[in-house]
């Protein structure tokens, strides 16, 4: 695994040296506008700790690292009312097969419309 790249994107959002479109902050989390959405609704969930990958983070994050953060994705669905209605996706990209564009670990959050299927092997 890489070492975390302090230039990245989101860990200049959480310096604020760039602006993001914010939804919802604690102590542990961020939860901003994807810049380009892939749907009606898409949010991007990440920790305040410069952690580079899902590995990275469920592996040496704190234990109230890791609970504060999956607190805050769950706040996230309540501020954006999805508990309870037509659903939603969540899901993380990690490395090259992945799809992972920025090296700081981040949760998606894909709702507000049907979504396609996962793209199956044959497609892929
Ligand atoms: P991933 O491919 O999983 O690493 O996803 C990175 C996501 O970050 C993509 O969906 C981008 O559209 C999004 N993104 C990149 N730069 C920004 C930015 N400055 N503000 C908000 N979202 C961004």
């Amino acid at each position: 695994m890489s070492a975390y790249d302090p230039s990245n994107v989101f860990a200049k959002i959480l310096r604020k040296e760039i602006p993001c479109t914010p939804l919802y902050e604690d102590e542990y989390a961020l939860a901003f506008a994807d810049l380009h959405p892939r749907a009606k609704v898409h949010v991007l969930i990440i920790p305040k700790g410069a952690y580079v990958s899902s590995e990275d983070f469920h592996g040496t994050a704190s234990d109230s690292e890791i609970v504060g953060y999956y607190r805050a994705v769950d706040r996230v669905l309540d501020v954006l009312g999805l508990k309870g209605g037509n659903g939603y996706r969540l899901l993380s990209n990690a490395g090259s097969h992945g799809g992972q564009e920025v090296p700081h670990f981040h949760t998606h959050l894909l709702a507000g419309q049907l979504l396609g299927p996962m793209v199956s092997i044959e497609r892929a």
